[in-house]
């Protein structure tokens, strides 16, 4: 073993060099990798806030609402919950969890094909992981599942829809899509309610994918996180129509207001569970286990309860009407947008106004999205990260800027029949409304005024 040699007295210590060349050394599916916009727009919005900026933050959508009281009271009691649970999770919860699919669906199911992990995200993540096929993805989309696909070096197949059939991929569209190698192994994700155009699907629609689904042995990951959010409590699933090919996938998430606990469960049919022991295997390198106290609480979220069930009316009773103005607030502006039927998203498009736009040097949605902040203090996102074209001028908009639980507390108080209208819009999501009202008058400015919007 060598001596360390001496330093000279007085000479500061070497520094280590950063040498390391990082490009070359990160895996290629990684590289130029940046945050998810969903997360990086909340960052943003904070940090021109702590700048002294007034920002209306529609670009996360997490629900506004606070967590249901008996679960926040479950999670109260169950804090001292310390060992590591089984990597598939608590029993008691994937009994739960199976109960609430039978209630809903109708389908025989146990707790045994239920697997618990942190958010439904990452669950999406292993799926991808473990499983060797095609991603077939309609578009607009949710931000992440493309660049999981990317990071694990999946292909995806993306399927356009439009505004004119309701943002809804059809059988056709479905079919032609599989025709040409009709036994390649394809995974397809379907999300309705949609993150991000608030539409979703009915019956027949999802009948006539299940038909499709059927005949080329797709797996469907059926994304129903914003189901119990459909606003009239009328969610359809393809589940009970394609049950032997369909994961479900939800969480806590959304309908009960728990983004940051990160629960999320996938629900497999007995044929798929190859894929919930190859996730399992995979979660146990890596998670471990979902966090003790929140499924313990989680349980209670899964309950039949008539509180909950109240919490969710008033919530969707909310959501529906806020919805519906914001709409027809822009349609008044003269952007072209489909009323929602779920969650709380919309996904206005604004080529009616490409020319003046395009005058004003505005020719993507990126653009848009970026002159609406400087200008009004809207931060939302631009239809590029939903999948897309870049001169597509679509954004998304995420209308939970309000205090939720205010707005929750004032419509328990009205009467079961006393609509949501116009004055409680006003008072409880008021800012929502001033958010919507900056952006009509920005885009219908003269050229040259963009700038007097901002307070
Ligand atoms: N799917 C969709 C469509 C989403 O909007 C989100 C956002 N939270 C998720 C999945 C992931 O949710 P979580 O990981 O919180 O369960
Ligand atoms: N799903 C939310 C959104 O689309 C945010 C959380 C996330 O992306 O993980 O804004």
């Amino acid at each position: 073993m060598t001596e360390p040699t001496a330093k000279p007295a007085g000479e500061p210590s070497q520094v280590s060099r950063c040498d390391h060349a990082p490009e070359a050394r990160l895996n290629p599916n990684v590289r130029g990798l940046r945050p998810s916009s969903t997360l990086a727009i909340n960052e943003r919005s904070d940090k021109l806030r702590r700048q002294g900026r007034t920002i209306f933050a529609m670009g996360l959508g997490q629900s506004p609402f606070p967590v249901p009281g008996p679960v926040v009271e479950a999670l109260r009691r169950n804090a001292f919950q310390k060992d590591y649970l089984p990597v598939q999770g608590l029993p008691e919860l994937r009994e739960a969890v199976a109960a609430h699919h039978r209630r809903e669906f109708g389908i025989a199911t146990t707790g045994d094909h239920v697997l618990i992990g942190p958010g439904s995200k990452e669950l999406m993540f292993l799926l991808q992981l473990v499983f060797a096929g095609d991603l077939l993805v309609p578009t607009p989309t949710w931000v992440s599942y493309a660049p999981q696909a990317r990071i694990i070096g999946r292909q995806v197949r993306w399927l356009p829809t439009s505004a004119s059939n309701g943002w809804r991929v059809n059988a056709d569209q479905l079919d032609a899509a599989c025709r040409a190698d009709p036994d390649r192994p394809r995974l397809l994700i379907l999300n309705y309610p949609s993150n991000p155009t608030g539409t979703t699907y009915d019956t027949d629609g999802l009948a006539a994918i299940a038909a499709v689904a059927h005949r080329y042995s797709l797996i469907v990951l059926s994304d129903e996180i914003y189901g119990k959010l459909h606003h009239h409590g009328r969610h359809d699933s393809i589940v009970p129509l394609y049950p032997e090919g369909t994961i479900f996938s939800g969480g806590l998430s959304k309908w009960c207001g728990a983004g940051g606990w990160r629960l999320g469960l996938f629900v497999f049919p007995e044929c798929l569970d190859w894929l919930r022991d190859a996730m399992t295997a995979v979660a146990s390198e890596t998670f471990t286990s979902t966090s003790a106290p929140i499924q313990h609480a989680a349980v209670r979220a899964f309950a039949d309860d008539p509180e909950i069930e109240r919490y969710l009316q008033l919530v969707r009773r909310v959501l529906a009407a806020l919805g519906r103005h914001v709409a027809r607030q822009l349609e008044e502006a003269g952007v072209q947008v489909r009323a929602p039927q779920g969650g709380f998203y919309l996904f206005p498009d604004f080529s009616a106004k490409a020319g003046a736009l395009r005058s004003r040097g505005i020719t993507t949605s990126v653009e848009l999205c970026e002159r609406l902040l400087e200008d009004t203090g809207v931060a939302i996102l631009p239809g590029r990260d939903f999948g897309r074209p870049d001169e597509e001028l679509t954004v998304r908009i995420a209308y939970v800027n309000f205090d939720g639980g205010r707005a929750l507390e004032a419509a328990r108080a009205l009467s079961s029949d006393a609509a949501v209208g116009n004055d409680f819009l006003r008072s409880h999501c008021g800012e929502v409304l001033e958010a919507v009202q900056r952006v009509a008058v920005w885009i219908n400015r003269r050229p040259g005024l963009d700038r007097v919007v901002q307070d």
